[in-house]
């Protein structure tokens, strides 16, 4: 198997655990903000600081960091102008002449003399003779059609334009600057509650999954979530949980993924798991199904050999963890001189070991294997065949491949092979390529 790499997405912090958590359990349910423009931000979710013990800003970043996740869905409340320099959102609105800035205007009912081309307001054309331009001193006939009302609009003290509409600027009351309405920030809030599809996943992802990894740490084994591991096609492949166990004498790796759906899962999914692994290349499979498996999908797990975990199971195995069968394995280098002294070994990790065991192979041939080693971890059950071959001189394809054929025919995959003096070039690349793992040592007490 090729090196997982890691790729846990920001794990939801605690805190952000917990609201979920309380968002499950109905303890909260639609979360609301509230306007508040004491506080910088305008706006606040009182309660979820109360509950969470955070202040304002680290409410809203959870919130949204849950919603960029897709675990809360959002539904807009509200939008707030904030001043793009100093956020404050004690905005107020001032009007301006669009062609001078200046806020010096007034407004009334408009005219324009059309000779002159002069426009102003009425009362600029009011004089003691009557109605007169103000630009040219004619006065202003309505039967001759030379002026017309152009209705409410605003005249600029300063550059004496006349306009429909002012313009809207924004003044902060905090440091003073005005900002044109384009340029002003717009910052929307929203209410949030739980996503329901979520649900199912979100109750596994708690408590149980920790649950999980932390069984098989005890275990010895180390785990990657979320791994990213090439497969042989070269294609990449994202495994829930993989879990990496070496021995010394082998590396055992168990894939599990996990499959939360609201409904039972379906064989199209089982078949998606099974093709990763294989293209993988590990040979211990696990589904966690919530809350189970469709009995087409059941019939497929147990051709394949995948230990399905449904609730109660999973429920049972992670009870049984508690009082831990096994003492935590002191980590010991592996090394051995002798058969009996790699038995020991193999005993002290947990193994029950059989020497010349004479096991019935699915073909139905009998085969004799020099170590056959068995462990049950609560959650699989391990077996690796050790074949130890000695000659005068390195030892060939034909030992390999005999060694090899048997472990196929019993059904055991974690194979190693102890060679003395050792191999030759094509055994031992007829062996990596069957992932034997291979011992050569120049003598074996
Ligand atoms: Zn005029
Ligand atoms: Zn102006
Ligand atoms: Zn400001």
């Amino acid at each position: 198997m090729n090196k997982p790499v890691s790729n846990t997405p920001p794990a939801l912090n605690e805190k952000a655990m917990k609201l979920v958590a309380e968002m499950l359990a109905g303890e909260i349910t639609d979360i609301r903000p509230q306007l508040d423009f004491t506080t910088e931000m305008g706006f606040a979710y009182p309660a979820i600081e109360q509950t969470l013990k955070v202040n304002a800003e680290e409410a809203v970043s959870i919130l949204e960091s849950l919603a960029a996740q897709d675990i809360l869905k959002e539904d807009f409340f509200d939008r707030l102008l904030h001043c793009p320099r100093c956020r404050s959102v004690h905005l107020r609105p001032s009007t301006h002449c669009p062609q001078c800035g200046s806020g010096d205007f007034a407004r009334g009912i408009a005219s324009k003399h059309v000779p002159c081309e002069f426009s102003g307001l009425e009362e600029e054309f009011v004089t003691d003779k009557g109605h007169v331009c103000p630009k040219c001193g004619l006065e202003l006939r309505t039967s001759f059609g030379n002026y017309h009302s152009l209705g409410l609009m605003y005249k600029c003290h300063n550059c004496y334009e006349v306009f429909s509409q002012p313009e809207i600027q924004w003044r902060c009351l905090k440091c003073g600057t005005l900002t044109p309405q384009n340029k002003v920030s717009e910052v929307n809030i929203y209410c949030y509650r739980l996503d329901e599809a979520k649900r199912g996943w979100l109750e596994f992802e708690l408590k149980p999954k920790s649950q999980l990894i932390e069984f098989l740490k005890k275990r010895g084994y180390e785990v990657t979530e979320n791994a990213i591991v090439k497969g042989r096609s070269g294609a990449e492949h994202r495994i829930d949980i993989l879990a990496a166990r070496d021995d010394g004498i082998v590396t055992h790796d168990i894939a599990i993924g996990v499959k939360v759906a609201g409904d039972e899962i379906g064989l199209g999914e089982m078949f998606d798991f099974d093709d990763k692994v294989y293209d993988i290349g590990i040979h211990d499979k696990i589904l966690v199904a919530l809350p189970g498996l469709r009995t087409e999908a059941e019939e497929f797990a147990r051709r394949q050999r995948i230990k399905v975990l449904e609730v109660k199971d999973l429920e049972t195995l992670l009870a049984s963890a508690a009082p831990q069968p096994d003492k935590e394995i002191e980590r010991e280098p592996f090394e051995f001189k002798s058969k009996s002294q790699l038995i020991q070994y193999l005993k002290r990790r947990g193994y029950e070991v059989k020497e010349n065991a004479e096991v019935k192979g699915r073909s139905g041939a009998a085969h004799n294997l020099d170590i056959l080693a068995a462990r049950d971890d609560g959650i699989i059950i391990q077996h690796i065949a050790i074949g130890i071959e000695v000659s005068g001189e390195p030892l060939g394809l034909d030992k390999v491949f005999d060694f090899d054929n048997k472990a196929y025919d019993i059904g055991t995959l974690d194979k190693a092979f102890i060679a003395v003096p050792g191999l030759t070039h094509e055994a031992r690349q007829f062996a990596q390529r069957q992932r034997i793992r291979v011992f050569e040592v120049k003598e074996l007490g």
